[in-house]
């Protein structure tokens, strides 16, 4: 079995004093998909902030490779490994896709490499290279935002409410990306409200509710009886 790239381990997390994430014991290896499902409000982008450092837990440790990485500034985490894109995309949309994807030069890889690779990838990103961003199709903008962070060559990388918004067959295509990018040895945690799409390829999935984990597994049918019953807001 792969390595444990990222644990989160009795992970308790608050929003102004309110304790919103209640000891969550989660682990994605190497090419790994791990999908994160729940309801509105469950705590599941805040399990998300947690892993990034975006957002300090309260109690418990996050371990990146093993090793204690809990209160590393997120800047840390990123040059570690660990690539979180937000809900919403996270494109600039009024700069063209090329722009958006000049600026990831940062990382120190050359921009003809990095468009190179993104338009390997995701031959729809080419054709628009001088296009704005903000004009593209709600699935290309997704592309873009997983070229971007691709081109930080993450190790560990979380996804927040990829399918938002979009039509059942982008999600689709989307998520054979994600399970292309996973084959390559990523480590990817996403987030979901509505399973249907992630739990074709999830290899464990875990449901959150009301800041605790109530269901950890393999989505087999069993998953599906559960969800419904967790989302309907059954005894618990
Ligand atoms: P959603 O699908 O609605 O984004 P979620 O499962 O991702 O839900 P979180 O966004 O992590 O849930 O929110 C968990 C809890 O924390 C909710 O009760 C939410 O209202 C609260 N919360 C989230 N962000 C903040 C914030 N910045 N300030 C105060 N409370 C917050």
């Amino acid at each position: 079995m792969t390595a444990r790239l990222l644990e989160l381990s009795g992970i308790r997390a608050a929003h102004g004093g309110i304790t919103v994430l209640h000891g969550i014991d989660l682990a994605v290896r190497a090419g790994q998909v791990v999908a994160l499902l729940g309801p509105n409000g469950a705590g599941k982008t805040t399990t998300l902030k947690v892993a990034a450092g975006v957002h300090p837990p309260t109690g418990g440790r996050l371990l990146l490779g093993g090793r204690d990485a809990t209160g590393m500034p997120p800047g840390d985490l990123a040059r570690a490994g660990v690539c979180l894109i937000p809900e919403g995309r996270g494109v600039f949309p009024n700069l063209s896709v090329r722009d958006n994807l000049q600026m990831m030069t940062f990382t120190g890889r050359a921009r003809e490499e990095i468009e190179e690779t993104a338009y390997a990838r995701f031959p729809a990103l080419g054709t628009r290279r001088a296009q704005a961003a903000g004009t593209l199709s709600g699935g290309e903008q997704q592309m873009l935002a997983l070229a971007r962070g691709l081109a930080t060559d993450p190790a560990v990388l979380l996804l927040d409410e990829l399918s938002m918004g979009l039509a059942p067959l982008v999600v689709a295509g989307l998520y054979e990306h994600v399970a292309e990018i996973a084959r390559q040895g990523v480590a990817v945690l996403v987030v979901e409200q509505f399973a249907t799409a992630v739990l074709k390829l999830a290899d464990h999935a875990a449901v959150l509710v009301r800041g605790r984990i109530r269901w950890q597994g393999h989505p087999d049918s069993s998953l599906h009886a559960e969800l419904s019953s967790y989302y309907l807001g059954s005894p618990t």
